[in-house]
């Protein structure tokens, strides 16, 4: 008998990874692809990682190569601490830290950790798509929260607090969000932290990208303004080194880090050793600061550029954001009713984005879509936007 797979209700149904047909569909040579998130490679410091690693095996070969602790590396996460106390203003200890396989993991874990099937989950609307899929597989449900242009709105957020006194986690990326650009100003944040703590519900800080600004000021993080403990803050080395090493983190109240290091165990033991200690070895030899302002200085020419072809390509109806670090901007197109059968026109222009769609929780907004800036040599950029605009205005006059 041929075997019947009776996968749990955690596994996605069939064709329910659209975005992964679209980064297929826009991996055709021929298309100039704005859809993907990746990283510039040309950036990453591979010489630097190359004599790091032999460092490390000539010093510590043994213990990077044997099992770890869960939490992490000792030297690591006081590396964390250090950074994110400086550029954060979140000042914690080595029981607040664990280090994580990506960052990704930590959104998996607190899912893991706080949402049982059925419980509500507030998030931005639009948001990071990866995360729906990872609350998703726990049996979220989601109650989206209105966004303006700096971000998610306070008295959104208090409505949806009163009107979902069950919400068990509220999720957030509060710098150059994935997919909008958008930031979220010092004043909502402290709000957003006050909120946390008068509705007794925990926050997920997402910021992947805070480092990667290119314009304006630094903003203080959520987890700066909380006095309560109801803020988990979390980041990644993936933008500012490499993202194949798959190394993030989690600053936390001690009692979540415990239980999501208990999580964490089951999951993969611990994150690769040697790779923690390859980074924290960079640290010590390598100017980090100086090459994070290396690659906000290349992103932030790319998204000059991109804005520049906006203007010039696109017909005036359409809305951009115009972000001030991070690696996406956001369009939306009036007057479209199918997003999905735009990019299908726009693919036969040899260009592509990634719609709007499976970015939001509720109904998606149709005519949006995310651009992707960082991964696009110059001369692609406004070639692209110039193919993109008359697919556009092709769409739009059909
Ligand atoms: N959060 C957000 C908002 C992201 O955009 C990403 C990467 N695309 C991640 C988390 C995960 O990154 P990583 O696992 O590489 O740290």
């Amino acid at each position: 008998m041929i075997m019947t797979f009776h996968f749990s209700k955690r596994v996605p149904a069939d064709g329910t990874d659209a975005v992964g047909a679209i980064l297929k569909a826009a991996a055709d040579p021929k298309v100039i692809s704005f859809a993907g998130g990746l990283p510039a490679p040309e950036l990453f410091p591979v010489e630097g990682m190359k004599k790091a690693t032999d460092k490390v095996y000539e010093e510590h070969g043994r213990e990077a190569l044997q099992y770890g602790a869960a939490a992490g590396v000792t030297e690591l996460r006081q590396l964390i601490l250090k950074r994110v106390a400086e550029k954060e203003g979140v000042h914690a200890n080595l029981e607040n830290v664990m280090v994580t396989t990506g960052s990704e993991q930590a959104i998996d874990l607190v899912g893991k950790a706080f949402v049982n099937p059925g419980d509500t989950v507030l998030v931005e609307d639009p948001t990071y798509l990866c995360a729906l899929d990872v609350f998703r597989s726990y049996g979220a449900k989601f109650v989206g929260v209105p966004m303006d242009e700096d971000g998610m709105r306070m008295d959104a957020l208090e409505d949806a607090l009163k009107a979902h006194p069950e919400a068990k986690l509220v999720y957030t990326v509060p710098n150059f969000q994935n997919p909008t650009g958008r930031t979220m100003p010092a004043d909502r944040r402290k709000k957003f932290a006050e909120l946390a703590a008068k509705y007794d519900v925990p926050v997920l800080e997402d910021n992947p990208y805070g480092d990667i600004r290119f314009a304006g000021q630094h903003v203080p993080s959520v987890k700066s303004f909380d006095k309560t403990g109801h803020v988990f803050y979390m980041s990644t080395f993936s933008k500012i080194l490499a993202p194949g090493f798959r190394l993030g983190w989690l600053v936390a109240d001690p009692e979540v880090v415990k239980k999501l290091t208990v999580l964490k165990q089951s999951a993969d033991l611990h994150t690769d050793n040697l790779v923690q200690y390859v980074v924290a070895e960079f640290f010590k030899e390598n100017d980090v600061d100086a090459h994070v302002k290396e690659i906000s200085a290349l992103y932030g020419k790319r998204k000059q550029l991109m804005v520049e072809g906006l203007q010039k390509y696109f017909p005036k109806s359409v809305k951009y954001t115009n972000p001030e670090g991070g690696m996406f901007l956001w369009v939306t197109v009036p007057g479209v009713d199918d997003t999905v059968a735009l990019f299908k026109e726009c693919l036969k222009h040899n260009v592509a984005f990634v719609p709007g769609d499976p970015f939001f929780a509720g109904k998606p907004q149709p005519g949006t879509f995310r651009l992707n800036y960082s991964n696009m040599a110059e001369d692609k950029i406004q070639v692209g936007l110039k193919q993109l605009g008359a697919a556009l205005d092709e769409a739009l006059n059909k």
